[in-house]
């Protein structure tokens, strides 16, 4: 079954459900969110907004239950309440199951071993005492990569430990450590698959990141890497998919290290920061695409119009309260620039604000645009 006439939900209200909104517009598909405010950015451009909760059970039942398909921009909702509504015939895309696979960073380390998927060695601790103990004793090697089970995001659960004396920067809580990749390049592909099993490929972007954060500042497409890379990348996005089994989008963040090895990093089952691009750099962007995948329509092509450049807007770091833009007047006169604001009214340092996609037949022109971008515009209080 497909069909244009049906009532989507998304859990979530953020710049990820904004997007999806306005792909969604296009169409006249009413779209509806829930999240804790409708002042979020994602409220002016919903059909309905439902303040609530998506972690807890009732408002995401409610809510779900008014609802012909049901998708996320988040993976940290109630999964009990998608398993009802699900069993009560309401479409849920992705699946409660593979989410719950998926929310925890442990239990998707060990689907991915179980699946053969290629991901760093791991090791699994019950909090910074028992790995600071081990650390002690000997018995880890360094440096390490230490991971939150669930509560990180945007590299905020995520510690590199270089040596002893780092062991202070453990983060506290359940987690895990992983070897670390001497990375070459980070990667992100995106594959789209429709209820008839139907897949499609965005072509592999390079992630390029904030040191400081630890999260996305750039992205280029396509990946300067070589056929063979690329197309390993591919399949390897399209079989992940397929172990999970899910309808939507699936963002998969991979490494790429120095003798051209691919590990998967992490994978996130929705519309990612690594696809904002292809809102006008592709046939078909990841917003209408995860529409398409989500209501069983035919896919759309995922070629790509022209080489581009995305930068993230984060908040200045040292800035939290009211948000002021300062230089976008700048950055519009330059050609093949299109600038996205979300509308958070409060800035945070590093918080993502908004994004620059940067068109152009010459990468190395837009990158250029892009450092213009990066020096020009500030977020501030
Ligand atoms: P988050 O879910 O918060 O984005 P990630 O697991 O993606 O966290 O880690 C954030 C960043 O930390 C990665 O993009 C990468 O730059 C670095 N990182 C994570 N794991 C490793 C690793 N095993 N080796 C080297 N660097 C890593």
């Amino acid at each position: 079954m497909h069909g244009f006439n049906k009532k989507i939900g998304v859990l979530g209200g953020g710049q990820l459900g904004k997007m999806l909104a306005i792909a969604a517009a296009n169409w006249h598909q009413p779209i509806h969110f829930l999240d804790q405010s409708a002042d979020y950015p994602a409220g002016p451009f919903a059909s309905g907004f439902t303040e609530g909760d998506f972690n807890e059970y009732t408002p995401v039942y409610h809510f779900g239950k008014t609802m012909d398909v049901l998708t996320i921009e988040i993976e940290h909702v109630n999964t009990h309440a998608l398993h009802q509504l699900k069993a009560e015939g309401v479409k849920v895309h992705p699946q409660p199951a593979a989410l719950e696979i998926i929310k925890d960073k442990g239990v998707q380390k060990l689907f991915l071993e179980k699946h053969g998927f290629p991901t760093p060695a791991f090791q699994f601790f019950d909090d910074e005492f028992l790995l600071a103990a081990a650390i002690s004793a000997g018995s880890i090697r360094f440096p390490f990569v230490q991971k939150l089970l669930t509560s990180g995001y945007d590299g905020r659960g995520v510690a590199v430990i270089q040596g002893v004396a780092d062991t202070e920067k453990l983060l506290p809580g359940q987690c895990l450590i992983e070897s670390f990749v001497p990375i070459y390049k980070e990667l992100s592909v995106i594959v789209a698959r429709n209820e008839y099993g139907q897949t499609a490929v965005f072509p592999p972007v390079e992630m390029e990141f904030n040191a400081e954060a630890n999260l996305m500042e750039r992205l280029i497409c396509p990946a300067d890497i070589g056929p063979n890379i690329c197309r390993k990348a591919e399949k390897m996005a399209v079989e992940l998919m397929e172990a999970f089994d899910i309808c939507g989008l699936l963002a998969v963040e991979m490494f790429l290290d120095e003798q051209e090895t691919l590990f998967v990093n992490e994978v996130a089952p929705r519309p990612h920061n690594s696809g904002h691009h292809t809102i006008e750099s592709c046939f078909t962007s990841q917003f209408e695409q995860h529409l398409r995948a989500i209501l069983n329509l035919p896919l759309g092509s995922t070629r790509l119009k022209s080489p581009s450049v995305m930068v993230n807007l984060l908040g200045e770091p040292d800035h939290e309260g009211v948000a002021k833009y300062l230089g976008l007047e700048k950055c519009l006169r330059m050609e093949g620039v299109y600038l996205h604001l979300y509308g958070k009214q409060k800035t945070k340092p590093y918080r993502k604000m908004g994004h620059a996609t940067i068109l152009d037949t010459d990468i190395n022109a837009a990158r250029r645009k892009a450092d213009f971008i990066s020096e020009t515009i500030k977020i501030i209080a």
